[in-house]
């Protein structure tokens, strides 16, 4: 921190801040520009001729009994279907096959998924984006790289030692006997209660919203966008539920099946499929629950925590989902309206102290101040 002067308004300070931010996004975050200049180049324009060629099936089908009946059933139907594959894949064990079928995954579903989006969208705005595909296959890669190095962190710390003396009595503890089924069911219902608090907590304190903030940048959603997260949350995350998974610890096969369902669930969580989910809303964090949890009124926004399963939400309070609405599609945060789009930018803003002003491209500097009516701010609380 600048020892100068410490009577300095914020406003003074601004321009060293805006300095020092656009350095290090410029010029550290060199060598990612490239990289998102190159994917958007090589994967991104290339193949967005062929999305827009759905676009025409789209109107087709649109009043269709073909589109209510898929509407209703894809949601169920995945589900059923990654349970089956799961099972399948760690059916004999996890094996380097499993492994592999595991890391391809992520495209398998984006392959599922994506022609879905384009020919039965729920907002045709949110069929396209700017550079945001190349910086969220980054973020994809990225956020893999980050789950690794939170894995040796948590051994690492003093929650090694910990998980060792509760390893035996976590043994004990999960029904091995169980049905597989159940046992993935209540595996994903013991996680989805940590990750609840934890996204509530990541919105409800400031600090922490800093660092989710780079989730909730999104201007749309798109089956992908679910992975975009801050190196900071992976690892916190890591670490919250390093002590409870101990204790419960089931066996790898079902914690991969597991795994295997909550990215299906995640991908129609972002989604951007309109379907007729009807009481499966009730149960998981898809469809409109999480297009609410995108609004850019923190007021609506602070909502719908659910990682997987809604049913927290609905126990504790904070489910919103008024059955006679639909969503709208300006999504955001509405503090931070010129919030960073670039992975380096994404990296650097939790750490500024005004992200709304540092990043803004026009010099207005003083001009507008608007923050969401009952919104939280990124601003530092000073
Ligand atoms: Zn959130
Ligand atoms: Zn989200």
């Amino acid at each position: 921190m600048a020892t100068t002067d410490t009577q300095n308004s914020g406003n003074r300070r601004m321009p060293e801040q805006a300095r020092i931010a656009r350095f290090l996004e410029t010029w550290l975050g060199a060598p990612l520009h490239a990289l998102e200049f190159v994917l958007q180049w090589i994967l991104v324009k290339p193949t967005r001729w062929f999305w827009r060629h759905l676009d025409s099936w789209s109107y087709k089908l649109e009043g269709t009994l073909l589109r209510k009946i898929l509407s209703s059933t894809l949601f169920p139907f995945t589900l059923v279907l990654s349970v089956f594959v799961g099972l399948k894949l760690v059916e004999n064990g996890i094996t380097s096959l499993t492994l592999v079928g595991f890391v391809l995954l992520p495209i398998i579903y984006g392959l599922y998924c994506a022609p879905f989006e384009r020919l039965m969208p729920y907002s045709r705005k949110w069929l396209e984006g700017g550079n945001d595909t190349a910086v969220d296959i980054i973020m994809y890669f990225s956020g893999a790289f980050w789950s690794g190095i939170s894995g040796l962190i948590v051994s690492a710390l003093f929650i090694i030692g910990m998980v060792e003396a509760l390893e035996p009595y976590g043994h004990n503890l999960w029904p091995d006997h169980w049905n597989p089924v159940i046992q993935v069911a209540l595996f994903i219902l013991i996680k989805d209660f940590f990750r609840y608090w934890f996204h509530r907590a990541l919105h409800e304190i400031p600090a922490l919203w800093r660092i989710h903030a780079a989730h909730h940048s999104v201007e749309r959603l798109y089956w992908l966008n679910g992975i975009r997260a801050h190196p900071l949350e992976i690892l916190s995350q890591a670490i919250f539920y390093a002590i409870p998974l101990a204790l419960v610890q089931p066996s790898a096969e079902i914690a991969l099946v597991a795994v295997i369902l909550q990215l299906s669930i995640g991908i129609f969580q972002h989604s951007n499929i309109d379907l007729n989910l009807g009481w499966w809303e009730y149960i998981f964090s898809i469809g409109d629950n999480h297009r609410y949890h995108h609004y850019p009124d923190k007021g609506i926004g602070d909502s719908n925590y659910g990682g997987e399963l809604i049913i927290y939400d609905i126990l504790f309070g904070t489910f919103h989902n008024p059955r006679d609405e639909r969503p709208h599609d300006n999504i955001g945060i509405g503090t931070a309206p010129d919030y960073p789009m670039t992975v380096a930018g994404l990296y650097i803003a939790p750490f500024l102290p005004n992200q709304k002003d540092v990043f803004r491209v026009e010099d207005n500097s003083d001009e507008e101040d608007t923050a969401a009516p009952g919104a939280s701010t990124l601003q530092p609380a000073e």
